[in-house]
């Protein structure tokens, strides 16, 4: 909607930085650019902040990162006073948590709520960013931000009929603020990734039928949720300090020993009593840092990813179904792998359906349900589970013209480039917070968040010191990043599979390894040089 159509009476106003996105990552940089004493205005769609937990409400939905680790490390009174009460926590209480930090810190006041940010435009004259949104307002700002997340420009399917179904259609990623009820409800789920494989199990057991629909099937753990035990805690509370400082430096951002075995180190019964070990663990990093060639060399990723595919066999009773949920087209982990709590048991319910849309793609949705190449089927209920265009997609969506009216979306268009994921050539004063070619989604991203926060905050406070105007990646700093980002992902097994950290899920969209899989201790030691020796890579001026 325009401005004019909107009747909004458009004002001006100007500030030091204004950011994009109201999750954590915004609310972070608001508040720490605030205690610098920096002017700041954040723009969100949402109606409310948290971002990722405010729109993912879908039934399941939690984080998969234990709970203590997925959690702000910025104020250690935050830190003592919140109690989390699962090793896994859902979206209401991690919600509820993005609330408590806006009221504790008074972040309401700099947010603009229910407001899209539509353009950003660099004026070179006067060095200073406009920003226009789909309110009709119009301001300005030294410093632009997007914290606008990696993982909030959803995605539908590309299907023909979407419009025409009578029923009702979800999508996970914009779940209905109220309560769905799927009691006697024919429900189909199309996608079987991350968000599809929690919402599964708790819908089959309110529909009456349930049929999934899969394209490609994902590799999953169980997640082994539990309430957490007060001395867990209280343990983590007590040492607060030195599970961050671990995890700062760590490879993925969490509390986990890096392992130094190759797979075939050890015999085929220490390797197989190592997956066992891991299968059990009810987390991801059990089995992903098992072995530290899992993810580099093929016939290591084969003996996980074999005995992944023994435990589906075993789970699931029909042999078709067992097979067909079985991922044989990329190796464990080079699509994110998921945490879930009973999704291979599921279909052995006899209302749920699993359609392989390998063998019978679906030709359309009709007013009725969904036809496929071999069948026609009625649903009172669709949910799109399709994911997102992922790390570049919200970015793109605004108009972003750097200097010289350089359009972000047609220098991207060949794939994403940034220098350290934080600054791009050609677009001054301009910073993405776990953009593409940092850890970002490789690793637990509120430690990513609070890196980049720290290092933007820093480098704003340098700059005002130092009298600088403006911050500007170099050129052949930015080739030389996305070479070495490259060349460090061409030493894994990640680029072999068609997932969206490749953006091969998105039709159309440039074939690039997007985030930087160096680790978040290396790649904080790399931002913390750059800073230090002047902000290398950067002009400054
Ligand atoms: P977001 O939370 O995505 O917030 C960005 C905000 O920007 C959104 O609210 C959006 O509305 C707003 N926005 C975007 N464009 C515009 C615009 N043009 N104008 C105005 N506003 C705009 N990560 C983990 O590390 N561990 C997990 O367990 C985990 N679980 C996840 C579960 C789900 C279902 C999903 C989808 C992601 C999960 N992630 C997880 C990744 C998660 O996105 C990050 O952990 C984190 O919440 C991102 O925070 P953010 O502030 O960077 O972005
Ligand atoms: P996703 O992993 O991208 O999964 C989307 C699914 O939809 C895939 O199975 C995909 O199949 C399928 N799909 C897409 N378009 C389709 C089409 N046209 N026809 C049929 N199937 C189609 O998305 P997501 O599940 O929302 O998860 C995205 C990311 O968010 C996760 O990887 C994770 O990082 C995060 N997340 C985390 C959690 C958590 O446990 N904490 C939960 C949810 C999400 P293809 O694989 O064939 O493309």
């Amino acid at each position: 909607m325009t401005e004019i159509q909107r009747g909004a009476t458009p004002t001006t106003s100007s500030y030091d930085v204004v950011a994009v996105g109201a999750g954590f990552a915004g609310m972070y940089l608001l508040h720490r650019l605030r205690g610098l004493g920096f002017t700041v205005r954040v723009y969100e769609t949402g109606s409310g902040v948290g971002g990722t937990w405010y729109w993912n409400r879908y039934p399941g939905a939690r984080c998969d990162v234990g709970s203590i680790e997925y959690s702000c490390s910025f104020d250690s009174d935050l830190e003592q006073e919140w109690n989390w009460s699962e090793k896994f926590a859902t979206q209401p209480e991690i919600l509820r948590y993005a609330n408590h930090v806006a009221d504790r810190f008074e972040l309401r006041r700099d947010i603009e709520f229910d407001t899209r940010v539509l353009s950003a435009t660099f004026d070179e004259q006067n060095r200073r960013w406009k920003i226009r949104t789909d309110g009709g307002e119009e301001v300005s700002a030294q410093f632009y931000v997007m914290a606008s997340g990696c993982l909030s420009s959803s995605k539908n399917p590309e299907i023909a009929g979407i419009d025409g179904f009578a029923g009702q259609i979800y999508h996970t990623a914009h779940w209905p603020h109220d309560q769905v009820d799927f009691t006697a409800q024919r429900v189909a789920v199309i996608g079987t990734g991350s968000s599809a494989i929690q919402s599964i199990p708790i819908i089959a057991e309110q529909a009456a039928q349930l049929t999934v629909f899969q394209r490609t099937p994902n590799f999953s753990v169980p997640a082994r949720n539990r309430p957490l035990e007060p001395n867990e805690l209280n343990d983590a509370k007590a040492h607060y300090g030195e599970l961050r400082e671990f995890m700062r430096h760590s490879r993925g951002g969490q509390v986990r020993e890096m392992p130094d075995k190759s797979a075939f180190d050890v015999t085929d019964e220490e390797r197989t009593a190592r997956y066992i070990e891991g299968w059990d663990a009810g987390n991801l990093g059990g089995l992903l840092g098992a072995f530290k060639d899992l993810m580099t060399d093929r016939a290591a990723n084969d003996t996980v990813s074999e005995f992944l595919r023994g435990k589906i066999r075993e789970i699931v009773q029909d042999p078709q179904t067992a097979e067909a949920l079985c991922p044989q087209d990329h190796p464990f982990g080079t699509k994110r792998p998921c945490l879930d709590t009973d999704y291979y048991a599921t279909f052995n319910r006899d209302h749920v359906r699993l359609v392989d849309l390998r063998r019978t793609p679906i030709t359309t949705i009709t007013p009725c349900g969904i036809d496929t190449t071999a069948e026609s089927f009625d649903f009172d209920a669709i949910v799109f589970a399709t994911g997102f265009d992922a790390m570049t997609g919200a970015i793109v969506n605004v108009d972003i013209r750097g200097a010289q009216g350089l359009s972000l979306r047609d220098k991207w268009a060949e794939g994403a480039r940034t220098y350290l994921g934080l600054g791009i050539a050609g677009f001054p004063n301009f910073f993405t917070i776990t953009g593409p070619g940092s850890p970002s989604v490789l690793s637990n991203m509120m430690v990513s968040i609070e890196q980049h926060v720290d290092w933007i905050a820093d480098c704003l406070d340098h700059l005002r010191r130092h009298d600088v105007a403006t911050i500007e990646a170099e050129a052949d700093a930015e080739t030389q990043w996305v070479q070495h980002v490259n060349d460090v992902g061409d030493l894994t097994l990640y680029p072999t599979a068609n997932s969206w950290y490749m953006g091969a899920n998105v039709p159309g969209k440039a074939r690039v390894f997007l985030p930087y899989v160096g680790g978040v201790g290396t790649y904080r030691g790399i931002c913390d040089e750059v800073a230090a020796a002047g902000y290398k890579g950067f002009v400054l001026s």
